[in-house]
């Protein structure tokens, strides 16, 4: 992987550049949408390349469980398993490992929504995972069986899955934890960076295997002394690039001061990607803070549930009044389901429970975001951001 910087702005963290894989040419700062069992919900994979998406991510903890890595690398590995030539990444895992423990036990994602009385301390352990100095277990939420997945094991997976960016495996904090307990669990998080490095060295190119790119991941929770010390010691590794995890305050307002803190910790020639964060509203604040690439949910997860997001805002076209507007889900959009359908037609396709609806919505979605980043990255070139 080859990561150059084509221009830095001179009023923010931004920067234009690209990342080189043996798969492609990814134009940075991208959006990296989510193809979590190998599939981006309700489109094929050369539906997604005509949204003009460029790389996608894909989840190794579900990959796991089903169909597991084996099948995946029988099948010549996740690009030829999905059909997806493009660029692909695999997070460590960890993320949902976690939310098997305290985040099932709380409640919580990754910000907390309401004010939580309750706080997870060093004291106390999640109930349905068991967390332990070389990894965690678990039961499967397929059949529950006791299962394992430290650093190296969730490098073994993400080899055998083959992914162009993978990233160690870590903790994921939750938003509830305290000071005590989140120091804790970066000095676990840092111990299995090294882990991880080490672990895949050993498939380093000379041994015939295709190189991977390794991602190492700040951790640190909400607090300031923390991230700092994560960003230092991870960023002072031999990674190929930097994730960026974890919560992000109880308010979203702080996310650009809380990525501050660690990126100016970080090597400025490597990049830097934003683990499961990304609203609309918050894109352009998340890349003017430095970050280079950013997965989210958003514009497919909505999409299934019915919502275009459009130059005039957030439309769920389930309303009834949508069976009336014969017009694209948005005017300026150029995308195939805008040049094609109408506001009525999706509106009954969603009435009528069909699924065409959600792969249209899909469709639409991930052009619109991926026009706003590309607009983005205009908006750098020409100084404005
Ligand atoms: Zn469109």
């Amino acid at each position: 992987m080859n990561f150059k910087i084509l221009k830095k702005s001179k009023i923010s963290n931004a920067r234009l550049g690209f990342i080189e894989t043996s798969h492609g040419v990814i134009e940075t700062p991208c959006l990296v949408p989510v193809a979590t069992q190998a599939v981006v919900k309700t489109l094929t994979s050369q539906e997604v390349e005509q949204t003009k998406s460029q790389v996608l991510i894909a989840n190794t903890f579900h990959l796991h469980l089903k169909p597991g890595e084996k099948i995946v690398e029988k099948a010549g590995g996740l690009h030829e398993f999905m059909g997806w030539k493009r660029p692909l990444m695999t997070d460590s895992g960890g993320f949902q490992v976690f939310s098997l423990g305290f985040g099932r036990d709380f409640g919580t994602g990754k910000i907390l929504k309401t004010k939580n009385d309750n706080e997870i301390t060093h004291e106390n352990q999640p109930k349905h995972i068991k967390i332990m100095q070389d990894g965690v277990y678990f039961k499967s939420p397929v059949d529950g069986a006791e299962l394992f997945i430290g650093p190296k094991e969730s490098i073994k997976i993400q080899e055998k899955l083959g992914a162009d960016i993978i990233f160690a495996f870590d903790e994921c904090t939750s938003p509830v934890a305290d000071y005590e307990y989140t120091k804790k669990s970066l000095a676990k998080t840092h111990a299995w960076a090294e882990v991880c490095l080490k672990a895949r060295k050993s498939l380093r190119p000379g041994s015939g295997q295709a190189h991977q790119a390794l991602y190492g991941i700040v951790q640190g929770g909400k607090f300031k002394d923390l991230r700092h010390q994560s960003a230092k010691f991870i960023g002072s590794l031999p990674f190929d690039g930097f994730g960026i995890g974890g919560e992000f305050g109880d308010d979203k307002k702080e996310m650009p001061k809380m990525l501050g803190w660690v990126i100016q910790e970080l090597p400025e020639r490597k990049p830097r990607h934003l683990l499961g964060i990304g609203q609309l509203e918050d894109m352009e604040k998340i890349i003017a803070s430095g970050i280079d690439t950013f997965d989210c949910t958003i514009p497919t997860h909505y999409a299934r549930r019915g919502i275009a997001f459009t130059s005039e805002g957030r439309l769920n076209l389930q309303q009834k009044k949508f069976l009336k507007r014969n017009e694209p889900l948005d005017r300026g959009c150029t995308c195939n389901v805008c040049l094609n359908y109408k506001k009525s037609y999706i509106c009954h396709l969603l009435k009528a429970k069909e699924l065409t609806a959600l792969g249209l919505l899909t469709f639409h979605n991930l052009c619109y975001f991926n026009n706003v980043v590309e607009e983005i990255r205009g908006k750098i070139k020409k100084g404005e951001i």
